[in-house]
């Protein structure tokens, strides 16, 4: 099964985009999946299946 976030980001999936970055997007979720109104998310471009196996260059990414 791919990664939402990569689906996301390659365009298999639609977002309302906030920010594109080299690096790093932020995105609205859907309006059933946001948690608040304005919740954004900020994904490093690099995958990694959890925070666990992020790089430290993730981190700075979306930071
Ligand atoms: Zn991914």
């Amino acid at each position: 099964m791919p990664c939402v976030f990569c689906s996301i980001m390659s365009g298999d999936l639609s977002a309302r985009w906030v920010a594109r970055a080299p690096d790093a997007v932020a995105f609205l979720p859907f309006p059933t999946r946001a948690l608040a109104p304005g919740h954004t998310l900020v994904v490093p471009r690099e995958h990694s299946v959890g925070v666990h196996d992020a790089t430290p260059a993730a981190f700075t990414a979306a930071g």
